[in-house]
């Protein structure tokens, strides 16, 4: 994310957590400033990394449950099962994700609105024929990373 565009986010936080009664503590700044920063969702590990260790782990575990308790983190599992934290859609915006299945780095991508309005009337069509009303929808590309691809 772009600096101005995690300043942004940053401020966001700031008031959803001051409406919800909870402070912005230093730790919690750490982590959504990290998750902004970051190119994907990142694992525990990822960001007790990203952190250079400034947090412990049991309050790096604490801050990121009180954050997806507020809505502020996303929480998912990728394909080997674990957990994976991003700041939610509503602060940086609908994306997708590229999952490499060798390396296990995932990374955000985002699609034109050309294209996403073309998947959005596939999901729609999809959904409608099982009588279903889609409100969203959540893809993950499976394959081989640029990286992996050249080892
Ligand atoms: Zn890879
Ligand atoms: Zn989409």
């Amino acid at each position: 994310m772009k600096t101005a565009q995690a300043d942004r986010a940053e401020q966001a936080v700031a008031e959803l957590l001051a409406d919800e009664g909870l402070r912005f503590t230093p730790a919690r700044r750490l982590v959504v400033r990290a998750l902004a920063d970051a190119p994907g969702p990142l694992t525990t590990g990822d960001l007790h990394t990203a952190l250079r260790s400034r947090l412990p782990l049991s309050s790096l575990y604490r801050t990121l449950t009180v954050l997806a308790a507020a809505r502020v983190l996303a929480r998912e599992h990728d394909g080997g099962g674990v957990a994976r934290y991003e700041l939610a859609e509503w602060l940086t915006g609908h994306h997708h994700h590229l999952v490499c299945l060798v390396c296990g780095e995932v990374r955000d991508v985002s699609i034109d609105p050309q294209t996403e309005g073309t998947i959005a009337a596939l999901v729609e069509r999809i959904a409608g024929g099982a009588g279903f009303e889609a409100t969203g929808h959540r893809i993950d590309i499976e394959g081989k990373c640029a990286a992996c691809r050249r080892r």
